[in-house]
C-alpha cells in the first residue's frame, strides 16, 4: 500500500450494497461509476467487508476527480463539527489526515 492510499482509506464510502458489480471490483469508479484505467485510478485502500461466514476486504478504486472531491467534502465537513481543527489542526489525527488526503488526491 503507497502512502497516498492509506490517506485515502479515511475516506468514506457509498453503501456497499448499492454498488455495482464493476464498482465493487475497481473496474469503475465506487461514487460515479465512470469506466477506470491504471492512469486515471486512484486506489482507495482495503475496506473491512462483513460477509457470511467472516471478514472480508475490498479494494475499492475512483477516479482523480470524485477521490479530490470526496476528500474535499470530508475536510469541510469535519473542520465545520471539530473545535480542534479551528484551533490548531495538525494536533486533530482526523483534521490532518483529511488535509493528507486532498493532497494524495491531488497528486
Ligand atoms: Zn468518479
Ligand atoms: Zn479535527
Amino acid at each position: 500500500m503507497t502512502a497516498s492510499t492509506q490517506f485515502l482509506a479515511v475516506l468514506p464510502l457509498p453503501e456497499f450494497h448499492t454498488l455495482s458489480q464493476d464498482q465493487v471490483r475497481g473496474a469503475t469508479c465506487v461514487w460515479d461509476g465512470v469506466g477506470l484505467s491504471p492512469e486515471t485510478a486512484v486506489d482507495l485502500g482495503e475496506r473491512p467487508l462483513r460477509r457470511v461466514g467472516g471478514q472480508a476486504g475490498w479494494f475499492p478504486r475512483a477516479c482523480r476527480r470524485c477521490a479530490l472531491e470526496q476528500a474535499m467534502n470530508a475536510l469541510v465537513a469535519h473542520s465545520q463539527s471539530c473545535e480542534q481543527c479551528v484551533d490548531d489542526r495538525d494536533l486533530c489525527p482526523q483534521g490532518s489526515g483529511l488535509v493528507r488526503a486532498v493532497r494524495a488526491a491531488r497528486r
